[in-house]
């Protein structure tokens, strides 16, 4: 990649951003195609969004990531919201144009990309997610949009998960959504046919952890679809239970992948080399 004057700027924002995989896919795809394009990570403290926006809207940055703790506060900074992002509640993608900044929501493609794939009638299935925060919202719109008819999800803390509920009520989702204490989890188990981790439970370095205890599989029907949104490690132990009682699984990397790569569709207007942005991602 050669930086001449008239390279243009991507980039990630979050706060911590170290650890962000999505420059590696970006950079890849931009030199795949040839580019004059380059994508950084950007640490933003969360009191500075503001400054930081301002900052990027001054250098003409074409568009950005945004991850955590950033994908809500963003949104009253954007001129324009997508209606997806708007249903979900969280923005992970940004891009200037004339009027200011938009924003949208690229997860729930990436999480719908995988699913996609697979022969099913979404009507009769009846996903239990695992973890109310805000990737557990791009998923709960997914499986709406696939047409499961009820979504039950699971949480911890009985104030949050009501809160949670009510944050449904002007999104038309509230009657499909459905909140359980963990400890319900075994007669949730025996019902469902997709069952989504998006708590943190297994993620490196605690690998050794999995939210479903080691008993409860033999619940799981064999048609089990066990999605974990965590891509490292790939597997978890949560899939490798799953899969050792005949689960089909999939696992947080192609969702990954898929939303950086519709996010690139956005900035550049081009298709994304998503083998390409795959290949970085694995390496
Ligand atoms: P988040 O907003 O912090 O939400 C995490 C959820 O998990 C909360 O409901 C939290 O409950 C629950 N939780 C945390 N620790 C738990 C535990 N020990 N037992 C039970 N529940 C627990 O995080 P997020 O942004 O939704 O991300 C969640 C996961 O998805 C992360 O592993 C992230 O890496 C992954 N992710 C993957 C992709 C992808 O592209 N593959 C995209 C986004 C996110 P409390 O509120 O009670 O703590």
């Amino acid at each position: 990649m050669i930086i001449t004057g008239k390279t243009r700027l991507l980039g990630v924002i979050g706060y911590p951003i170290e650890h962000s995989l999505s420059p590696k896919m970006h950079n890849a795809a931009i030199s795949y195609l040839k580019l004059d394009y380059i994508y950084l990570p950007f640490p933003v403290p969360p009191q500075q969004l503001h400054q930081a926006m301002a900052g990027f809207e001054a250098i003409s940055l074409v568009g950005l990531s945004v991850t955590i703790p950033h994908k809500q506060a963003i949104m009253p900074l954007l001129k324009q919201i997508s209606p997806t992002a708007l249903a979900i509640g969280a923005v992970n993608t940004v891009w200037w144009s004339e009027s200011g900044w938009h924003g949208t929501n690229t997860d729930l493609y990436g999480f719908l990309s995988p699913l996609r794939l697979l022969e099913r009638d979404w009507t009769q299935v009846t996903p239990v997610i695992l973890g109310h925060g805000g990737a557990a919202r791009a998923v709960i719109v997914g499986c709406s949009e696939l047409g499961c008819p009820e979504i039950h999800v699971v949480g911890r803390n009985k104030d949050k998960l009501d809160f949670f509920k009510d944050s449904w009520r002007s999104t038309g989702l509230e009657s499909q959504i459905y909140t359980h204490s963990w400890d319900k989890i075994e007669g949730l188990l025996c019902q469902t046919d997709l069952l989504v981790n998006t708590t943190p439970v297994g993620m490196t370095p605690q690998i050794q952890d999995s939210p479903i205890q080691e008993k409860l599989w033999d619940k799981i029907k064999p048609s089990l679809i066990a999605y974990d949104l965590i891509y490292t490690p790939s597997p978890t132990l949560f899939l490798q239970q799953a899969k050792e009682r005949g689960a089909y699984i999939i696992d947080g990397g192609e969702m990954l992948v898929q939303q950086g790569a519709a996010a690139f569709e956005i900035w550049l207007g081009k298709t994304a080399p998503v083998e390409i942005m795959r290949e970085a991602f694995q390496n």
